[in-house]
């Protein structure tokens, strides 16, 4: 089972870039990021997140062209079972996992189209500092590059 948090679901326009991304919150995080900016994940809270709730959540929600799972939990085949049901039901909207782990298992490319790796340290930041540590591939390319072309420095 993977449970999401359904208040802090929400529509987001920077997490995937160019889409327009429905996230949902995935608590029993089994990362061990040192600067955890959300230590409440790794706890046992929230709802589980079933196929009937993605249907609700899709609908509540029109448009979006990209669900993202803001984590993965604990139950690896539960989330597996979450992105094929999403690949079945609705092949229009993208699929997409931000991980804490460094590397993350080979299926997990096959199920989602966009997967985020790599432990949050806050001195390298995140994802749209050119000095993260962190990675995002759509289809196993990496296009973390793709979050640095605001505020570009001309002299870097
Ligand atoms: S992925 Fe890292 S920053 Fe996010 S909740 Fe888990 S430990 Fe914290």
């Amino acid at each position: 089972m993977i449970k999401y948090i359904p208040e802090l679901t929400d529509i987001v326009l920077e997490e995937i870039p160019d889409k327009v991304t429905l996230a949902v919150e995935i608590s029993n995080c089994r990362g061990s990021c040192l600067g955890c900016h959300s230590p409440f994940l790794k706890n046992d809270i929230g709802e589980e997140l079933t196929p009937a709730v993605v249907d609700r959540l899709i609908a509540d929600n029109f448009g979006v062209n990209c669900f993202l799972l803001l984590g993965e939990g604990k139950d690896k085949d539960a989330l597996l079972r979450i992105a094929a049901y999403l690949k079945d039901k609705y092949p229009r909207i993208e699929r997409a996992v931000y991980s804490g782990r460094q590397e993350v298992d080979p299926e997990f490319y096959e199920a989602f189209d966009y997967v985020k790796v790599g432990p949050y340290i806050a001195e390298c930041g995140p994802l749209n500092e050119r000095t993260t540590n962190q990675r995002l591939y759509y289809h196993r390319e990496d296009i973390t590059s793709r979050f640095w072309h605001k505020g570009l420095d001309p002299n870097r």
